[in-house]
């Protein structure tokens, strides 16, 4: 019986949650590891489109969030509001898209989007056909926006689940 198990009472399917050579996110790291924790990994995705891209991913398969355990639920609040507050704090966006979709994946990993109403989606979602594109000088900025929260995400997250 897992740890996992033992919180949950018993009462978690063990199937559901073992690795899967289908699933991408149990093959893979699902983009460049910035932070692993024992639930939740971030990790950072290379689009040219959105500096500043973020996946929180589950280490383990499971496909909807009302199946996790409550200790996974509860860092998974606490990472989503580090990482949200780092998001403001060093790209400054005009918004930000948190989505959950799973439907080619079903692997808990949730975007975390930073949005500029002068991004190539705006006001649409970034899985939308492109409106425009960034400028060579407004994306240098936020590369290097990005970098700067790429940097900081690791203490940041350590920290929040303590
Ligand atoms: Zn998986």
């Amino acid at each position: 019986m897992s740890i996992l198990s033992i919180l949950m009472g018993g009462s978690r399917n063990e199937q559901s949650s073992a690795p899967r050579d289908d699933c991408p996110l149990c093959t893979s790291e699902g983009g460049q590891l910035i932070w692993r924790g024992a639930f939740w990994r971030v990790v950072s995705i290379v689009d040219p489109h959105i500096p500043g891209y973020v996946r929180l991913i589950l280490n383990r398969h499971c496909a909807e969030f009302t199946e996790l355990a409550k200790p996974e639920q509860q860092q998974f609040f606490k990472l989503m509001i580090a990482i949200e507050t780092l998001m403001r704090d060093t790209l400054a966006p005009e918004k930000i898209n948190i989505a959950s979709l799973g439907n080619y994946t079903p692997h808990q990993h949730w975007h975390f989007i930073p949005r500029w109403s002068d991004d190539a989606f705006f006001p649409d979602s970034i899985w939308s056909a492109a409106h425009r594109e960034m400028s060579q000088r407004v994306r240098a900025t936020r590369d290097a926006q990005a970098t700067l929260l790429f940097a900081e995400l690791p203490k940041v997250c350590a920290k929040a689940i303590y």
